[in-house]
């Protein structure tokens, strides 16, 4: 049988699988097992050449039980509406994990920003929010930035959502720049959030984190911060990777002068003394620690049997399939969920959302400390509920924000 692959098939799976345990209403299943709204958008573009280029973009609304939609946009030429459908899934359960006061949502736009020069970049985030501004708005639909996506263009939506109402509206978006409503704390906020993560399961499993080794697959906003954060704990950077190759050494890198490079060649490939490897050969190296924060997919059946790290935490949005999750189960391998692992980021949204329609601002330490709490929280939560049911932690993150999800459309009265 060939592997499950569709992201949005997977979510489904997931949902099924989790369901069994707590015996969920066939009803429910079915309500939460389809996006509630997915709007397709085309928007034509002037491009600098002069030409007019049309562009498609998605939003996905998955359930608003428990409040607005939440949930990143993504610019890549890959995106298919699957994947934003599963993405805007994996959102209402994530927010169900922290037990946040929203559902789930995501957008994204089938563009490559890397050969958009920022003006272009610009008039592509403008209109594609002014296609779905219907949709979307601070009490219906809140995006934020993901993959490709940045404060900047944060910034130019917002504005664009701002000019259409009449007057400023912050609230409409998340991970903004600090002078327009932005949150301190929001840019370390998923990769900090994984290593609150990192910290329990390392306690869980008797892991020292002073002198772990880690392979970090990704290196932008989260793999980069990830990596700086767990260097920064005494972790030795092993082995990292981007879209244009990997790089290892036993020695360790610095992940500050890692960017530096990368920022100055486009690539973490060619860094000092490391030597070249493969992007496969960095998810099975034998590491304590290895941190996915690309794209999904990426540990499947045909390597699970041979990754060597003992946690694996999911910066990156469905990067283990189904039929891996099987694997590194019963072989011990601790894996945090990306439900869990990188709820960070949705949380400081959160927290940046709550200080916009209060107009009052927090520090960077309320902000972390608020964090800390509901990560750990969270984790504690997860880790109880599967000892308690004897699964793995991705089924224990889904069995408990299912239950939140749907004990809010009981109430409600929908089933
Ligand atoms: P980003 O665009 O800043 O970085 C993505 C990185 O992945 C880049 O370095 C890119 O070169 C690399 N990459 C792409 N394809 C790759 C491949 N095949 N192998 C290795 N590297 C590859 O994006 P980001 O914001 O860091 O997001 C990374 C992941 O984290 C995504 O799955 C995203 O959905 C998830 N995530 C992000 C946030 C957030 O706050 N930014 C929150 C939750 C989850």
């Amino acid at each position: 049988m060939t592997e499950l692959l569709n992201p949005f098939k997977i979510a489904q799976q997931q949902i099924h699988e989790a369901g069994k345990y707590i015996n969920l209403d066939p009803a429910l299943e079915a309500i939460i097992s389809e996006p509630k709204r997915v709007l397709i958008v085309t928007f034509p573009v002037k491009m600098d050449d002069g030409s007019t280029k049309v562009f498609t973009g998605i939003r996905s609304q998955h359930n608003d039980a428990i409040g607005p939609c939440k949930g990143g946009i993504r610019f890549h030429p890959d995106v298919t509406i699957d994947e934003v459908k599963a993405l805007s899934m994996w959102m209402t359960f994530k927010c169900g994990v922290v037990g946040l006061p929203y559902g789930g949502g995501k957008g994204g736009v089938i563009c490559n920003p890397k050969e958009m020069s920022n003006g272009e970049l610009e008039r592509v985030s403008r209109g594609f929010i002014e296609a779905i501004a219907v949709i979307i708005g601070p009490d219906k639909d809140i995006p934020a930035p993901d993959v490709y996506t940045t404060p900047q263009v944060m910034a130019w939506m917002m504005d664009t959502f701002s000019r259409l109402k009449g007057s400023n509206q912050f609230g409409m978006i998340t991970g903004k720049p600090l002078i327009v409503g932005g949150s301190l704390g929001r840019t370390e906020a998923t990769a900090q959030g994984c290593i609150y993560s990192i910290i329990k399961a390392a306690e869980k499993i008797g892991l020292d984190l002073n002198g772990a080794t880690v392979a970090v697959q990704g290196y932008g906003n989260v793999g980069y911060i990830a990596a700086r954060l767990l260097a920064d704990l005494g972790c030795k950077i092993v082995a990292v990777s981007d879209s244009r190759g990997a790089v290892h050494s036993d020695d360790g890198v610095d992940p500050s002068h890692l960017l530096e490079h990368k920022q100055e060649t486009g690539s973490c490939v060619d860094f000092g003394a490391c030597s070249l490897i493969t992007g496969e050969d960095l998810l099975e190296m034998p590491v304590d620690i290895l941190v996915p924060a690309a794209l999904e997919n990426q540990i499947t059946a045909k390597n699970a049997h041979n990754i060597k790290a003992k946690i694996v935490a999911e910066a990156a949005n469905g990067p283990t399939t189904p039929e891996a999750d099987k694997f590194l189960f019963k072989n011990g391998v601790m894996v945090i969920p990306d439900i869990l692992a990188n709820a960070g980021g949705v949380t400081v949204s959160y927290f940046e959302w709550v200080q916009n329609l209060m107009n009052y601002y927090w520090t960077k330490e309320e902000v972390n400390t608020k964090l800390k709490a509901l990560m750990f929280d969270a984790f504690d939560k997860t880790y109880m509920t599967s000892k308690e049911h004897k699964v793995d932690m991705r089924t224990a993150a889904y069995i408990n924000s299912i239950s939140r999800v749907a004990e809010a459309i009981k109430v409600r009265g929908h089933v």
